[in-house]
């Protein structure tokens, strides 16, 4: 079983000691630097000037600077803006401003691993990776528990670059809930595959396809909702706390039948085939070029595709069922 990193397997006293440069502030950057500044390192956070996050960083207590300034004395660079918008930024305002054995972390392996940058021999490169949205990586956090991560070491110039990755992954809280050694390779790739194959892709296509089975064979399209994507969340709870067996355990004999029987006839071997498919997409970096060339095109395409999900039928259902969903609206606890 592969080795796992614990609270207790961190050397507590190294974070302290650590300037950490966060640069972006949303999803993983404000969780990232709320976390570390709580866990006792000091973060410097870097953004475009009068960009929408330096107002949100402000909020938070943090004084934004460009990423220029913010690089200046780093120990551990976290870029943490879009996966697609970072080759420019590394080689226009951080790379030439860092200083030798400067740390760059990455949350995501996808840059280096395509050598979409090419980071000088002088930095370590190295990546921690919450397997989870920054939303809940700061809501874990906040509750005294933590997101499992992965962290990877690429380059070890300063000849310290596993520690640093271990202090920061302890610091965002990774080491509550274990953390993993891997690869850049192993993380961009199964990364990818599980979005697109699995979380993202693969789980809004089923139910949007369950939903329009039911509605074109004229069920009430509330009744459909409810059956192909709220429940899925009482599902996932099961699953997420005590894997099929759990599952099993819980819903009803009829409901087992029909899914060791009709379970395997909708995701059959053409799926598993595609997925093959989909994964030596991602592997040979063909999915990578894709979206790098669709960014610098402008995203047409992309934006396309986004409105045309957004315009699904079970988006006006769900916004009128959901808006009677008392438990929904509760406000976020404050300083989350
Ligand atoms: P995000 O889109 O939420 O945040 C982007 C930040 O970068 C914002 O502060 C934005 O203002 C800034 N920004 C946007 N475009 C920029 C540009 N052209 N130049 C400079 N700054 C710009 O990003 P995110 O989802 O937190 O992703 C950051 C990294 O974390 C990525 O490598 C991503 O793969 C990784 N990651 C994300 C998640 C997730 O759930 N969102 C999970 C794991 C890893
Ligand atoms: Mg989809």
């Amino acid at each position: 079983m592969t080795k796992m990193y614990w609270q207790n397997d961190v050397d507590p006293t190294l974070l302290p000691q650590l300037n950490v440069a966060i640069i972006g502030y949303g999803s993983q950057g404000r969780a990232h630097a709320l976390n570390l500044r709580d866990s006792g390192a000091r973060v410097q956070v870097g953004l475009r000037e009068g960009g929408k996050s330096w107002k949100a960083a402000q909020n938070d207590g943090f004084e934004p600077v460009t990423p220029k300034a913010a690089v200046k004395g780093a120990d551990i660079v976290a870029i943490l803006v879009p996966d697609l918008a970072q080759p420019e930024l590394l080689s226009l305002e951080i790379l030439p401003f860092a200083q030798s054995n400067t740390s760059l972390l990455f949350a995501h392996g996808f840059n280096i691993h395509f050598e979409f940058v090419d980071v000088p021999k002088h930095f370590d490169v190295m990546m921690v990776a919450p397997k989870g949205p920054g939303q809940l990586v700061r809501r874990q956090f906040v509750e005294g528990r933590g997101v499992p991560s992965l962290f990877a070491i690429h380059q070890d110039h300063s000849g310290r670059a596993k520690d640093r990755a271990l202090a920061y992954a302890h610091g965002i809280g990774g080491t509550r809930a274990g953390v993993i050694e891997t690869s850049f390779a192993e993380e961009t790739n199964t990364d990818l595959f599980g979005e697109q194959a699995v979380l993202c892709g693969g789980v809004t296509e089923l139910v949007t396809a369950g939903f329009e089975t039911l509605v074109d064979a004229g069920y009430a399209a509330e009744v459909a909702y409810f059956e192909c994507l709220h429940e899925l969340k009482l599902i996932v709870d099961l699953l997420y706390e005590g894997g099929l067996e759990k599952m099993h355990e819980t819903i009803s004999d009829t409901a087992k039948y029909g899914d060791l029987t009709r379970g395997p006839r909708v995701v059959d071997e053409n799926v598993r085939a595609r997925m093959k498919t989909i994964l030596s997409e991602i592997e040979s970096g063909q999915f990578a070029r894709e979206w790098q060339a669709e960014y610098q095109a402008g995203g047409n395409h992309y934006d396309e595709l986004m409105q045309k999900d957004l315009a699904h039928p079970i988006e006006d259902v769900g916004r009128s069922l959901r808006s009677q969903m008392s438990w929904l609206k509760q406000p976020q606890a404050a300083h989350t």
